[in-house]
């Protein structure tokens, strides 16, 4: 018997009139997975403008067709008339999966869905695959990466979000063709906040380095000479959770299961001791050196090279030598 709920859809969560890139990843992997399954993928749009272009940009990334739901109260990402236009869809055209990109928006609007239509979600996933009869499959590291969790969705729509950085983007393909649907939801719901200011600010976007130096909590007494050193060597800096909790560095640069998914060619990581959780979103790393002060740290078992000392003394070492060679 064919199943009423058909196709695979993707939030395509919007800044500006971009969609992010997080938003075309999970698009790229919908694409691979409706090749895979014989099924159609489409893409959900909202916004106040036209958006017609953003539309044309996620055909090119592999979306058969876009819903596009164009309302003032959509002009910027806000729950309740996000989640209100988005149940009105899933309501009315019953998709078999929802992907969300599981950026802090892509999380909330999941969430709220979910509670809102009662339906199950995986969280946070980096494995998605499609069995038997549209089944979606979706892997969630467990105890701290240790282990790859995988989970379904009784209810239908199956959803999940999905880490930044899980899936590569996918090239667009100029000549590829897609439907526009321009979709009339009705009136939604004021927020009940209104946004008075809006301010900008730039963040690295870590997860594309090629080279990063990572700091632990082991040094939380001397950040500065581990920043210095990244940029000294002219790579990217990140940090492990605990600092990030502390309000030492940005939130928008720990690395783990948590935070973000690095894949460089070379990460120099100092005073982390490797916890699972942490390690996840590093493993991607062609190679790994790191310096720890305990010869029983873990993070030593993930290492090319280990060196086992006193950051506060092997770092002031390191920026000589390399100040040196500079001159
Ligand atoms: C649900 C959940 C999600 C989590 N998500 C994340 C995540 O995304 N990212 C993340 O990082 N963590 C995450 N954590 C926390 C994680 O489990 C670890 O607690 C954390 O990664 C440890 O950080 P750390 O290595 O900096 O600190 P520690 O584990 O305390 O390690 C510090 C290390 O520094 C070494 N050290 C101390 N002094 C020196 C010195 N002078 N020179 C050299 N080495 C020194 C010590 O030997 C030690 O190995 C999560 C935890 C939970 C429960």
């Amino acid at each position: 018997m064919v199943s009423e709920y058909q196709n695979i859809w993707v939030f395509l969560e919007r800044r500006g009139d971009e969609i992010i890139e997080p938003s075309l990843e999970v698009l790229g992997k919908a694409r691979e997975l409706a090749d895979k399954y014989g099924d159609k993928v489409s893409g959900i749009l909202m916004g106040a403008a036209n958006l017609e272009n953003l539309a044309e940009t996620a055909i090119k990334h592999g979306a058969d067709k876009v819903y596009v739901v164009q309302d003032q109260l959509l002009q910027e990402y806000s729950t309740i008339p996000y989640s209100e236009a988005l149940s009105r869809l899933i309501t009315r055209y019953k998709p078999n999966i929802i992907l969300y990109p599981a950026t802090r928006n892509g999380r909330d609007l999941a969430g709220r869905i979910s509670a809102k239509l009662n339906l199950g979600l995986s969280a946070n996933t980096v494995w998605l695959d499609i069995v038997g009869d549209g089944i979606l499959l979706a892997g969630v590291p467990g105890f701290g990466g240790g282990i790859m969790a995988v989970t379904k969705c009784l209810t239908k729509p199956q959803m999940a979000t999905v880490r930044p950085g899980a899936f590569p983007k996918p090239q667009p393909n100029p000549s590829r063709k897609g439907e526009i649907e321009r979709v009339d939801v009705g009136g939604l719901p004021e927020p009940p906040t209104k946004t008075v200011e809006r301010v900008f600010y730039t963040v690295e976007d870590i997860s594309k380095a090629e080279a990063i130096v990572i700091a632990g909590i082991g040094v939380r007494e001397n950040i500065e000479i581990v920043k210095k050193l990244s940029e000294k060597l002219n790579w990217a800096f990140g940090a492990t959770r605990p600092l990030s909790d502390e309000g030492l560095v940005s939130r928008d640069i720990f690395v783990g299961a948590t935070g973000k998914t690095v894949r460089p060619k070379i990460a120099l990581i100092i005073g982390a001791s490797g916890a699972t959780h942490f390690i996840s979103g590093v493993a991607g790393a062609e190679k790994i050196i790191s310096i720890n002060i305990d010869p029983e740290a873990p993070i030593h078992s993930y290492s090319d090279y280990s060196i086992v000392g006193d950051a506060y003394k092997i770092v002031p070492k390191l920026l000589e030598k390399l100040e040196a060679e500079m001159k």
